[in-house]
């Protein structure tokens, strides 16, 4: 059976595992290429992740995208500063690093302090650099169909449903979750590739009657557990975002795999599905963004 495919599932059939991890290795490999061409051309690739929080699991991510870089040949710079900075230094150190023409890509890390509006600070991001598709500018010109990165987890979610050759166009999608940075944008990835859309919230009547309705559900809430098979019609196509540490340190998703394997054709594993191309393409928008400045074709992508 295909995944996703109309058929109901039979008991028994396995579930497909959305694994990203061959996309995200292609998009890293592709992202090292260029990147070395680009530094060959006198054109070194350089990637500024701001971050103003002491959470570890923060830290622990923003490392990671920085090992990441460095193996793709990209520089990586964390700009750390204080967790209680004011909104106005944020903003100085992001127009700092737009002008600064060493610099294509720019990550605004959260969480940021209290009281600070991520996509309100991301404005002083250069859409050039806009790597993570923070800046409210790329939004707009995502939903209003014009080339803008795009929030690299929504991509992701995309590109990992294109990796497995799931069709999109003509399917109903259910996303749940209305996020700025993820449920939003995908919403808007998944019209432009002729899905037809619903996004779910905290406020929607009967969450399960909703999802129960559409081919493909993403899950980017950060409530582990909270899709079941009762969400789910026979044979669904589950993108699994969240990410959710569970008292004993382990990472888990919003979906309850074991019971949602019981209905999906296919479920993207946590660890291990999104995560990876979400990282990857963070580093494929830097190079790039670095591509474009430089005149590479890989810029007119
Ligand atoms: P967020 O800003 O907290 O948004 C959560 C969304 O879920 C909100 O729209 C909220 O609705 C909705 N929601 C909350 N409870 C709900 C419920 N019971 N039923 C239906 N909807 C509900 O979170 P986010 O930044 O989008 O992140 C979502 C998850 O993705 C988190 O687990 C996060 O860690 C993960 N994430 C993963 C990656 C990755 O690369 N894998 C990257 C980014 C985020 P309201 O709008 O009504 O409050």
């Amino acid at each position: 059976m295909t995944p996703g495919g109309s058929a109901p599932q039979v008991p028994g059939d396995a579930v497909v595992s959305l694994t990203g991890a061959e996309r995200a290795k292609q998009l890293r490999g592709e992202a090292a290429l260029v990147a070395g061409e680009l530094a060959a051309a006198g054109s070194a690739v350089r990637l500024a992740v701001v971050v103003a929080t002491e959470d570890e699991s923060t830290g622990w991510y923003v490392r990671s995208i920085a090992r990441a870089a460095d193996r793709a040949g990209i520089a990586c710079d964390l700009v750390t500063l204080p967790p209680d900075a004011e909104p106005g230094l944020i903003r100085a150190k992001l127009a700092q690093l737009s002008a600064d023409d060493g610099v294509h890509g720019i990550i605004l890390q959260t969480p940021l302090p209290p009281g600070a509006v991520a996509a309100e600070l991301a404005a002083d991001i250069a859409p050039g650099k806009d790597v993570d598709g923070a800046n409210p500018l790329s939004l707009g010109r995502l939903a209003a169909g014009l080339p803008a990165f795009a929030p690299a987890t929504a991509e992701a979610v995309v590109s990992l449903l294109d990796a497995h050759k799931i069709d999109l166009a003509g399917r109903t999608a259910a996303v749940v979750g209305r996020s700025t940075v993820v449920g939003k944008p995908l919403a808007h990835l998944l019209l432009d590739r002729d899905a037809t859309v619903t996004v779910c919230h905290s406020r929607t009547a009967d969450l399960a009657a909703v999802t129960r309705g559409a081919d493909i559900v993403v899950a980017a809430v950060g409530r582990a557990g909270l899709i079941t098979a009762e969400h789910l019609k026979p044979g669904a196509v589950v993108v699994d975002v969240g990410t959710n540490v569970l008292p004993d340190g382990t990472l888990t998703g919003d979906v309850d795999a074991p019971s949602a394997a019981g209905r999906a054709s296919a479920l993207s594993p946590v660890p291990g599905g999104v995560g990876p191309i979400t990282t990857a393409l963070l580093l494929s928008h830097t190079v790039r963004a670095a591509a474009r400045t430089a005149g590479h074709p890989f810029g007119n992508g």
